[in-house]
Formats: C-alpha cells, sequence, structure tokens
C-alpha cells in the first residue's frame, strides 16, 4: 500500500503548504439492524475517530438499531428511501423514488422514514435523504423541504440543486465486476482527483461504503486510508452535520 498512501500523502502536503484543510466524510449504505459487519465499521470508526453517517433503510429497521447506536457517539443517521425496493422498469436504471409512482405516494413514504427514523434516532438523526441507488426524480427535490429534510446526498460531483447537496465521490466497491474492493490504488487516484477539484473549488470528499458487502480488501482499504488520512494535518474527517452548518465549505 505504499504507493497508495505516497499518492494521498503528496496532494494532502500540498493542502497543508497552502494553509488549507480537506474535509472528509463517511457515508455508508444499507443500515438495517445490528450485525457483526456493522459492528466491525463501528469499531473502525471508533479505533480512528472518524464519523461515520448511516443510510439507514426506514420501512426494515427497527429499535434494536437505535438501541446499538446509542453507545456510538461518532455516528449519525439520514433518511435511506423508504424501503429500498426498485419500481424501475427491467430495461432501466434501479429507482425508488423515480416516476414509477405517483409523487404523494413517494413523497408519503419519505415524511413517514423521515418521522420514523428522527423518532428512533433522535441527536443521532440528520434531517438529509439519501435516495437508494443514488438516484431521485428531480421534480420531487422541491418538495422535501416541507417534508423537513435539509439536504440532500447523491454520488458524484454536486450540481445546481433544490435542496443543498453533499454527496459522495468515491465508492470503494466494484459493483460491476467482481463486486468486491476496488483496487486501492485506483481508489487514491479517485480521491486525489476528488481533492483537486475541492482545492479549487471548495466541498467535501464523500466516501461511500456498504458495510454488509465488504470483502477483506475494502476493510483493508478502509484501515490503510484512515491510518494514512487522520495522521496527516491538512487532512479532517468531519461529522456530515457540520458540513451541513459550514458556510466556508461550499457544497
Ligand atoms: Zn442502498
Amino acid at each position: 500500500m505504499d504507493d497508495f498512501g505516497e499518492i494521498l500523502d503528496r496532494e494532502l502536503d500540498r493542502w497543508q503548504q497552502a494553509g488549507k484543510i480537506a474535509y472528509f466524510w463517511l457515508r455508508d449504505d444499507d443500515a438495517i439492524e445490528p450485525t457483526t459487519p456493522l459492528d466491525r465499521l463501528l469499531e473502525l470508526s471508533g479505533t480512528f475517530s472518524v464519523p461515520l453517517t448511516l443510510a439507514v433503510i426506514p420501512a426494515r429497521t427497527g429499535e434494536a438499531l437505535g438501541d446499538r447506536l446509542q453507545r456510538e457517539p461518532l455516528c449519525s443517521v439520514a433518511v435511506h428511501g423508504w424501503s429500498h425496493r426498485n419500481y424501475a422498469n427491467a430495461d432501466e436504471k434501479k429507482q425508488e423514488l423515480g416516476r414509477h409512482r405517483p409523487a404523494e405516494d413517494v413523497l408519503g413514504e419519505l415524511k413517514q422514514g423521515f418521522d420514523l427514523l428522527s423518532h428512533l434516532h433522535g441527536e443521532r438523526f440528520i434531517p438529509m435523504l439519501i435516495p437508494p441507488w443514488n438516484r431521485i426524480d428531480a421534480a420531487l427535490v422541491p418538495h422535501l423541504t416541507g417534508l423537513g429534510y435539509r439536504a440532500l446526498s447523491v454520488y458524484g460531483p454536486e450540481k445546481p440543486s433544490a435542496l443543498p447537496l453533499v454527496n459522495t465521490h468515491v465508492d470503494v466497491m466494484d459493483w460491476h465486476g467482481t463486486r468486491g474492493g476496488r483496487d486501492p490504488q485506483a481508489l487514491a487516484v479517485e480521491i486525489v482527483a476528488r481533492l483537486r477539484h475541492m482545492f479549487a473549488h471548495g466541498g467535501a470528499m464523500g466516501l461511500l461504503t456498504h458495510h454488509l458487502v465488504h470483502d477483506a480488501a475494502v476493510w483493508d482499504f478502509m484501515s490503510a486510508l484512515f491510518e494514512v488520512t487522520v495522521r496527516h494535518p491538512a487532512c479532517r474527517w468531519t461529522p456530515v452535520a457540520d458540513l451541513l452548518q459550514a458556510p466556508e465549505i461550499p457544497v
């Protein structure tokens, strides 16, 4: 992992010399209940003091997850759709929050998800929607504020939106190939590309993980990334709530 560390260090050194801080945040999707992989994720986050936002599927979760997270001060919770059910046709990309159903049905579920998770998680709850498969019909977005949502998180560079966006930019999983972890060097190159964009334009670097399907390569990558980044003075892993409140970090 030497090259991997060097690639990241070199870019972060540039930030340090410029007196700038690179903000990172960690989003992990599809949490429902306490599991061994979730324990592992929480342990990793705790070991390196890396704050974590779990995208929780409201229709499939319950009090057990709320109880488990009570002793995890670094963990926050956001709304991951309603049931994570795919309503798209076979020839379309998967989507729960698309145009396949009346908008009032979809928005009704998103309100239910907001209310349920804010009740189950209290102070850990972030009023942020994370659409399953990172897709949502743009016509729904202006209605989310009325349901209580204050932010939206999808994948890729932030675009103009009716609601503030705090996106993820690097996905550790090779979904279309091995369905395991991606090559660490390729990931480091992608992280550096995002950092270069941030250096000029602001924003944060969102890392996307899926604890239930990680293989050993993903866990190793996460440990190595945290090891390199947390000790670098120009890097700060940040709770997503702080990104939402920080006007100096344009999102
Ligand atoms: Zn998901």
